[in-house]
């Protein structure tokens, strides 16, 4: 899915193989969420920021890639049709998010 903060890139869904935890994460402006369900609803933490503050670096290396797509699709949808994010927010349509694995 497009990154709902800066719409330049796909959101990745990576591990931090340090902790083995994961993140969802934008390649071009570092905008970062937990949980996939979250993505462009709840407010975003800048990667070099969370990183840092677990005592990491925050460089690109220190994550595995593990989906290079994640998408959504409507499940139902009361706004206006083909809205966009506005201020991060889905307004009030429910998506399903998925993660494909890279192979
Ligand atoms: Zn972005």
């Amino acid at each position: 899915m497009l990154c709902p903060r800066c719409q330049q890139d796909d959101i990745v869904k990576a591990k931090i193989k340090a902790i083995e935890a994961f993140i969802f994460t934008c390649p071009e402006c570092d905008a970062t969420w937990f949980k996939i369900e979250e993505i462009g609803v709840a407010p975003f933490l800048d990667f070099a920021t969370y990183m840092n503050s677990i005592g990491l670096a925050g460089m690109w290396e220190e994550l595995e890639v593990i989906a290079e797509r994640v998408w959504v699709s409507v499940i139902s949808a009361r706004g206006v049709k083909g809205q966009r994010v506005v201020r991060g927010k889905w307004g009030q349509t429910t998506f399903r998010k998925h993660c494909e694995n890279v192979v």
